[in-house]
């Protein structure tokens, strides 16, 4: 039987500022409908994050690909992240450096027994597979609000789930720093039978509460939406802003965040893509 596929980018937790409101709308429509016609075509859960997180990585708006802010030093390292929720592989890359689809590389390392590669070992990977270098950076200017991390989570008609993400990580950090994106437990999760997440926010306390790990544990039991605000309470204990988007094992979405915005996109099997900049947008 053909399962009813469904789709769920987010372009990130943080304040969006009104002028940003609609590129971030856009950009997230865009993504939903570039994985949705993944998903239609019968395509899987792992090439529609590939295809929605491509397109949000060279849209200036997200802080991934094109629009990766800086660190302390002014260079620009990403990271990126795959997980195939019926193989349980997982492909990252973190510190990468020059290259336009950080995803692509993420993707190709799927099929390696690595899970995660650091700079120049990420670098050299990314060349053996000629991934397409970037341009020089278009980094958002310092001080640039409204840029955040990429996310996605997809299930697809055969009933595969995946979950993706791509970041520049936070802006003025010391180099070598690396968040939650990359790490499988923290960022980001994918199983089939139990649902797929997708996180955005301080790395740093995202990956101290293993806050990926932690919902797909009461995910069977809570349900996507309740599960999502389960986790995104936690970190009150440890301070900082997050957000989340989840599928449960049959594909249904659901999002929380506890920073003023979070800009999502979603689309189902028989239901247009809409866009949402705050949950109560979503469960109105
Ligand atoms: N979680 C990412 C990091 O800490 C940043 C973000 O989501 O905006 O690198």
């Amino acid at each position: 039987m053909r399962e009813r596929w469904t789709i769920m980018v987010h372009g990130g937790a943080r304040t969006i500022p009104p002028a940003a409101e609609a590129a971030h709308r856009a950009g997230c429509l865009a993504a939903v409908e570039a994985g949705a016609a993944v998903l239609e075509a019968g395509g899987s859960a792992i090439a529609a994050v590939v295809a929605a997180i491509r397109e949000m990585e060279d849209d200036p708006t997200f802080n991934a690909g094109r629009g990766a802010v800086r660190n302390r030093d002014g260079d620009v390292e990403l990271d990126a992240a795959i997980m195939d929720g019926r193989t349980l592989d997982v492909g990252a890359v973190a510190g990468l450096r020059g290259y336009a689809n950080p995803i692509d590389v993420a993707a190709a390392l799927l099929r390696d027994n690595a899970v995660l590669l650091v700079g120049a070992g990420a670098d050299a990977f990314a060349a053996e597979i000629g991934a397409v270098r970037s341009g020089p950076p278009l980094a958002a200017p310092a001080g640039a609000v409204g840029c955040d991390t990429v996310g996605c989570v997809a299930y697809d008609q055969h009933g595969g789930l995946a979950s993706g993400l791509s970041t520049g990580g936070l802006e003025g950090v010391r180099p070598g720093r690396v968040g939650d994106t990359p790490i499988a437990g923290a960022g980001f999760y994918a199983e089939a039978a139990v649902g797929a997440a997708a996180f955005s926010g301080d790395g740093e306390a995202i990956a101290r509460l293993a806050l990926a790990g932690r919902l797909m544990h009461r995910l069977p039991q809570l349900g996507a939406a309740r599960a999502a605000a389960l986790a995104i309470g936690q970190m009150g204990r440890v301070g900082g802003e997050a957000g989340c988007i989840v599928l449960d094992a049959s594909g249904t979405p659901s999002f929380a965040h506890n920073s003023d915005h979070f800009a999502v996109g979603s689309a189902r099997q028989g239901e247009g893509p809409r866009a949402f900049l705050h949950q109560n947008e979503f469960h109105q």
